[in-house]
């Protein structure tokens, strides 16, 4: 057995040749129906919940030792967040699942048609390093939620809470339907090979299209949820105060490593001094005695200090505040003439995860909203979206596809199984499409096609919209 190479990690990789067995050994017990029963499932999702909320003790030394968390952003920002997302679903599936009848239409109504939400199998979570449990036990309870058995592959970069969690798994849920993979790229490669119902990846958008490519062999659904370039359109008119709290906000939690953080603000050349100058004074504000004194969390790599090290070296801008030390997230400010070139600039690249604009200006949101393409779109924060069960979450072009949360996931990972009934006397209404095919059974199929309203409406088409067919 390999571990992980760091230094206080007791995290065991899973050996490659058991990857297939565990798929095979759920895939056996989910074929037995054991999770069809919402009972069991309601039942598996509580101790679920019951896993976390044990556990916010044991879950905060591996936070700790992974990512530099502060207890805070571990309770708040992880385990609370699990708890709402997994009490939502323990709440609501069983509505979710209920059988549903589409819209009255006449012509159909005689074939009973009905929606069930139906499991899809085994599904494939792969998470992330940055949210190591958010992103792998939220999406866990829906694969419950929705009765599909679930193998999740957490990252090799928080090997202490990965080891807790593959310590604790066991102890709550049934090892026959759901389990977790550990390792590094030659582990996820094995996973990848096998053949899955639904893969929920969240990730960089370079491991999302080898994610993809795999999928695509076994022509497996799968739900990329990726990120980054989130855009700030700050009107000069906002208040400044409250624009830079909630900015240094999102560029502190967990160290600026989230995939709705702000990725840059554009603001107006005559506003941005006195942006500048909020940012200072909340900067003083959260970090009395600069950040190397304050409890923030850490950039998960070396690999990633590097980076923004470098980008700080190489920029021609000002650094403001910060900036010399080990705090590593850079939130740039970039003046603009006017915000259509900052529009402009955002549509030539890549769709962000959000958008977000600070204004109290109607105007301003609607400008750009409208012009603008992204997952979501916020006014006044950031990062907040994420935490609301009732809405959809997830990206749009290079920030991903497919939604989760809520009854957005719920209906990611079933399958919509349309069903009807064709009734006996149907055949006296329709016996025109049996052969042999004839002049006068094409009139006939012909009364079931719609009415096409004229390109050009006038007298006819306003008499036709009062005609009840
Ligand atoms: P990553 O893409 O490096 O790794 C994600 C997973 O893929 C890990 O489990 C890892 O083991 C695996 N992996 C890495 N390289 C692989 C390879 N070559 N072949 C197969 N598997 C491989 O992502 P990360 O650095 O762990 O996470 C940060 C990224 O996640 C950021 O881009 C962030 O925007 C995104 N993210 C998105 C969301 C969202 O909900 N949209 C949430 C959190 C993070």
């Amino acid at each position: 057995m390999s571990s992980s190479t760091g230094t206080t990690s007791i995290l065991q990789y899973t050996p490659i040749d058991e990857i297939p067995k565990i798929r095979e050994h759920l895939k056996a017990t989910y074929n037995s129906g054991r999770l069809r029963p919402l009972e069991y499932r309601k039942q598996q999702l509580l101790r679920l919940i019951h896993l976390v909320e044990d556990n916010y003790a044991r879950f905060e030394e591996p936070f700790k030792a992974d990512l530099g968390r502060h207890t805070l952003e571990v309770t708040a920002g992880e385990l609370n967040g699990i708890v709402m997302e997994l009490m939502y679903l323990h709440d609501n599936f069983e509505t979710w699942a209920q059988p549903q009848k589409p819209g009255f239409n006449l012509k159909f109504w005689a074939f009973g048609p009905v929606i069930k939400r139906v499991s899809k199998g085994v599904v494939l979570v792969v998470g992330p390093f940055n949210f190591p449990l958010l992103l792998t036990l939220s999406f866990l309870g829906a694969a419950i939620a929705t009765g599909n058995a679930c193998v999740i592959k957490m990252s090799e970069l928080t090997p202490n809470v990965s080891a807790a969690l593959t310590e604790l798994l066991p102890k709550y849920l049934d090892q026959d339907l759901f389990r977790i993979v550990n390792g590094g790229i030659p582990e996820t490669t094995a996973v990848l090979q096998l053949q899955w119902d639904h893969i929920v990846f969240t990730g960089s958008p370079s491991v999302a299209r080898i994610v993809a490519a795999a999928a695509a062999k076994h022509l497996t659904p799968t739900t990329l949820e990726l990120g980054g370039q989130c855009p700030v359109f700050c009107d000069p008119k906002m208040d400044m105060y409250l624009t830079a709290r909630r900015l240094l906000w999102s560029k502190s939690l967990n160290a600026g490593q989230t995939c709705t953080v702000v990725n840059h603000i554009f603001v107006p050349y005559e506003a941005q001094d006195a942006l500048a100058k909020a940012f200072v004074q909340v900067y003083n504000e959260f970090f009395p005695e600069g950040p190397e004194k304050a409890p923030i969390s850490t950039l998960a790599t070396d690999a990633a200090f590097k980076r923004i090290k470098e980008l700080l070296e190489k920029t021609k801008g000002e650094v403001v505040c910060g900036g010399h030390e080990l705090f590593g997230p850079i939130l740039p400010i970039v003046p603009v003439k006017d915000f259509q070139d900052a529009i402009d600039w955002t549509n030539s690249h890549s769709h962000p995860l959000a958008v977000y604009a600070f204004t109290d200006d109607p105007n301003f949101k609607e400008y750009v909203f409208n012009n603008t393409h992204s997952g979501q779109f916020v006014v006044n924060d950031t990062n907040i979206q994420a935490t609301i069960p009732t809405l959809p979450f997830g990206g749009v072009g290079e920030s991903g596809y497919g939604m989760v949360k809520g009854q957005y996931i719920f209906d990611t990972l079933s399958h919509l199984r349309a069903t009807c009934e064709s009734p006996r006397f149907l055949d006296m209404i329709m016996g025109w499409r049996f052969p042999p095919y004839t002049d006068a059974k094409i009139k006939q199929a012909a009364a079931l096609k719609p009415r096409v309203p004229p390109l050009n409406p006038g007298w006819g088409s306003t008499l036709r919209g009062w005609m009840p067919f």
